[in-house]
Order: structure tokens, then C-alpha cells, then sequence
């Protein structure tokens, strides 16, 4: 069986290899192996009715804003046109295509709970060996988002496609297609409803799928739990977490959100986890404790 060496084991460690050589004593116990907990993350967003609740409010939110357009067709998609950018923002025209909303998959319509509690459970990293047969075999073990089949039924009434595009391997399309079917999300076709990773040339970048899918749709919303799932100029290497959360901000941006654009909470793993001390605590917010008197 394996054994978890906790971060309290690790420092001690740490520390033996500096301090001095102790005394000798009789040999130590050896530390028990304690069960795996999840992350404060994981906990948050898989275990919480907090986070349950704000997925079937953003749920209704993309369900009701995804109805209003069908009900009034929009003259412009929501999917950036070619080289557009914050100061030269330009949208896709819509002409008389039929609707769609575009979906990413992971942590978007499904949780992945069967890989992250296996990770978890052997105090293993992501491993992309693991992933890829996780996407060949997690049907069943991946599940729906609250909120998530209810809007989608209400998106579909409305005569509106369902499309997925989502960084899930080309290679394991049908996989792929067996978890969202397996949770409950749909009957995908890769090509057809379903884009994957290496569909084209441009890797993990989303915005040759989005332009593919505008060939045949007016997409209406764009939803995902990343940046990337919205435009690909959000994911620049260059872009300090502030500098991309500046991005977001700006006025051509800032009025998308909610509005055609939506992001998911995710706070577990993927580019908005980063930031050093300086990015995520303004210096100007920098307090202690009142001295004693
Ligand atoms: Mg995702």
C-alpha cells in the first residue's frame, strides 16, 4: 500500500537534514499513513453546496440570456473575428446561419471527479498519460454540473445547437463522447457537435475551432471555465495574471461578460492559478495588526 509523506513530515525532514545529529535514542515509529483529504479547492467546488448553488445560478443565467437571443436574432456572433483585438474589437457577422451555444467540456458541463480523486487518493500530479486514458475510460465517472441539464434542455427548446469544443484529445473522440453521453449531456459526433484537440494545427488554442463552427453557426454564447474557451488572446504568454485580468477589463471586453461570455468557477487547476504575492495583494492594501499598547 502506498504511504502519503504529509507536508508536517516533509519539514521534518527538511529540518533533520540541517540540525545536528541527535542524541541516540530507540528508533522512531514509524509515521502511520493517513488518509488523503481534498484540496480547500476541491472541496470548494466538488463537495460544496455553495458551489452547487453558483452553477445553477449561472446555469439559469446562460439559459435565459441564450433563450432572450433566440427569441431576437443578434446580427453579430459572439466569436471574435480574426486579428480583433480590446482596441479593434470586430465579431463575427451572423448572416442567416442557425444558432448555437459553444460549450468546453471539462469543468464547464462535467466535473471530472473519478481522475481527481484518483490523483488525490495517490498523491499523484497530473499526469497526461493518465488523462488521455482517462478520457478513453471515465465514462460514468464524470458528472454534470449542476445546472447544467436543466439549462441545456432549456437552450435546446429554444432551437438552439449545442456545441462542444473542448482541449479533450482528437485521439479519444469516442471516449470523449461516451462521458458526455454517460452524464447525461448529449449524443456528441466529433465534426459534427463535438471539436477536439487536433482537429487543426493550433494545439490547445480554441480559436481555429470557434472560426470551423462559425462556418456553419451564429454562436450566441460562449461558455467555458478558462479564458481560452472564449478567445485565445486572453491565453498570451506574455500576460501577467494582473496584466490578464486587466485584459478582461477592458471596455470592448468588460461588456461581453454575462452578455454572450461566461466563465464558470474553477478554482482548481488551469491558468488562473497563479499570481505571486505582489500579483494578488495590491500594495496598497498592505496592513498589520495594530501595535500593542
Ligand atoms: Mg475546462
Amino acid at each position: 500500500m502506498k504511504r502519503y509523506i504529509l507536508p508536517a513530515a516533509l519539514a521534518l525532514l527538511a529540518a533533520c537534514q540541517t540540525a545536528p545529529a541527535p542524541a541516540p535514542t530507540a528508533p522512531e515509529a514509524p509515521v502511520a499513513a493517513e488518509a488523503p483529504s481534498p484540496t480547500a479547492s476541491q472541496q470548494w467546488l466538488y463537495g460544496s453546496a455553495e458551489a452547487r448553488i453558483a452553477m445553477v445560478q449561472e446555469w439559469n443565467a446562460i439559459a435565459a440570456y441564450v433563450e432572450a437571443k433566440a427569441a431576437a436574432r443578434p446580427n453579430a456572433s459572439v466569436v471574435l473575428a480574426p486579428r480583433a483585438t480590446a482596441d479593434a474589437p470586430e465579431f463575427l457577422p451572423c448572416g442567416d446561419k442557425p444558432l448555437a451555444a459553444v460549450f468546453d467540456a471539462d469543468e464547464t458541463l462535467i466535473w471530472n471527479l473519478g481522475v481527481t480523486a484518483e490523483r488525490q487518493r495517490k498523491g499523484e500530479a497530473f499526469d497526461p498519460a493518465v488523462w488521455a486514458d482517462w478520457e478513453r475510460t471515465g465514462a460514468g465517472k464524470a458528472v454534470a454540473i449542476p445546472g447544467a441539464l436543466d439549462g441545456l434542455a432549456r437552450i435546446r427548446a429554444a432551437g438552439v445547437e449545442v456545441i462542444v469544443n473542448t482541449n479533450r484529445g482528437h485521439d479519444t473522440a469516442e471516449g470523449n463522447a461516451a462521458t458526455l453521453s454517460a452524464a447525461g449531456i448529449g449524443n456528441f459526433v466529433h465534426g459534427s457537435n463535438l471539436f477536439l484537440r487536433g482537429d487543426d494545427d493550433q494545439g490547445s488554442g480554441k480559436d481555429g475551432r470557434r472560426a470551423t463552427i462559425s462556418e456553419t453557426y451564429c454562436v450566441v454564447a460562449l461558455v467555458g471555465d478558462q479564458l481560452g474557451d472564449i478567445a485565445d488572446l486572453f491565453n498570451a504568454k506574455t500576460l501577467t495574471p494582473p496584466a490578464r485580468k486587466a485584459l478582461t477589463a477592458s471596455p470592448a471586453f468588460d461588456q461581453m461578460w454575462g452578455n454572450g461570455w461566461f466563465i464558470l468557477a474553477n478554482p482548481v487547476y488551469g491558468p488562473s492559478i497563479a499570481g505571486s504575492m505582489d500579483d494578488v495583494f495590491p500594495a496598497d492594501t498592505y496592513w498589520e495588526p495594530s501595535a500593542p499598547d
